[in-house]
């Protein structure tokens, strides 16, 4: 017979073994909560602010602190993607409401626009963000929101922000700026007059090519808030604990990534501007740019890690470029610490007014004389 050590079965014993007993262990790195629910007193009441993880988790809190302390914003909201971000901004809006958008904002904005939004009853117009005149002319008496995107995705125009801002506010008309390629480093929307910053976490504040995601930060509390925070919770498109855990590592090397990242792409951009295969470099870094001026103005310490560069051929000619490159992985997305290169026309297809010619670069952490060394044996 053997002997009875406890008064339970075996898979009760397996449950009560593994309860959580680890709570004050006093880690460096924070534990992941991977709890979906969390326990009640005997009134019913729970210890803490945890009830329910789509509602909230301690590592979503986390993240949501970080993000809202780096934007200077009083609200963070962390998502599953930039793309549940961006849709939640827009699910706040409601049937009748205008729109004005950049006309090359993320390529995916505008699919989710037509596929999406544009049967919702909201309408749009697509401008030239660099021209404040063209923003001014758009407005309509049902403009309820300015999207802004700067530097742009891939041409790298600029959009004043300051600018735009000011004339939206004269309008009651919120703002909200896509502040993914800048990052919180470089440029801090919120203080130029922004309502709203977006973020695909996915790039620059996870780092590593390894984890989905995408935030929301508000500069003021009220009603904004508790309907993004509705729109968060009910409809749930909501990152999961690790991915929470792991953009919140990225955020703490963030900055010595990003100013590697920005060094590394203004002095690529500087040797690939005197090429005599290059046709353009689109870096807002180079002052040949159109608007380096106010680039330099609303951005601070560096303008970037990414760039993109005008082939001097047709489309065969710049992929085959591309193809030479050795250092730069060909694929889709940024902001990782590895460099990659991508031929954006066949990415974004044949509505695309992106030219044949251009070929985008998301600069890594590796060493620039390798990274211009690489583009002089595929350029030769
Ligand atoms: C990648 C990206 C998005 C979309 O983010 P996902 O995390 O892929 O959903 C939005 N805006 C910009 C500027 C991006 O680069």
């Amino acid at each position: 017979m053997p002997k009875k050590h406890q008064p339970f079965k075996f898979e009760t014993r397996a449950l009560q073994s593994t309860k959580n007993i680890i709570n004050k262990v006093h880690a460096i790195s924070p534990p992941i909560y991977l709890s979906s629910t969390f326990e009640r007193n005997q009134e019913g009441k729970y210890q803490d602010r945890y009830k329910y993880s789509r509602n909230d988790n301690p590592n979503r809190r986390t993240l949501e602190k970080s993000i809202s302390t780096l934007e200077y914003g009083t609200t963070g909201f962390a998502f599953g993607s930039g793309m549940a971000a961006i849709s939640a901004v827009f699910q706040s809006l409601k049937t009748g409401d205008h729109v004005i958008l950049p006309d090359d904002v993320y390529f995916n904005l505008k699919l989710l626009i037509k596929d999406v939004f544009n049967r919702w009853g909201l309408s749009f117009s697509f401008v030239n963000m660099s021209d404040i005149e063209a923003v001014s002319h758009a407005l309509t008496r049902h403009t309820r929101l300015i999207w802004i995107e700067t530097p742009s995705n891939p041409q790298l125009k600029i959009s004043n922000i300051p600018g735009i801002c000011e004339l939206a506010h004269a309008h009651q008309i919120l703002t909200a700026v896509d502040n993914t390629w800048p990052t919180p480093v470089l440029q801090n929307p919120l203080d130029l007059g922004a309502d709203i910053v977006v973020h695909s976490s996915t790039k620059y504040l996870g780092g590593h090519s390894d984890v989905l995601g995408g935030c929301i930060i508000l500069k003021e509390s009220g009603s904004l808030e508790h309907q993004i925070r509705s729109i968060q919770v009910q409809m749930g498109a909501i990152p999961s604990p690790f991915d929470c855990w792991l953009i919140s590592r990225g955020i703490q090397t963030l900055h010595l990534r990003i100013t590697k990242q920005t060094e590394n792409a203004q002095k690529l951009a500087e040797w690939l501007y005197d090429q005599p295969r290059v046709n353009r470099v689109l870096y807002p870094g180079l002052k040949d740019h159109p608007d380096h001026a106010i680039a330099a103005q609303q951005m601070k310490g560096g303008f970037g890690g990414m760039l993109s560069l005008l082939i001097d051929g047709d489309e065969i000619q710049t992929r085959s470029v591309a193809n030479k490159l050795q250092l730069f992985t060909q694929a889709t997305s940024l902001g990782g610490i590895e460099s990659l290169v991508e031929h954006r026309k066949s990415v974004e297809g044949p509505e695309s007014k992106t030219p044949d010619n251009l070929l985008r670069l998301s600069l890594g952490i590796e060493h620039v004389e390798d990274l211009i060394g690489d583009w002089e044996q595929a350029l030769r």
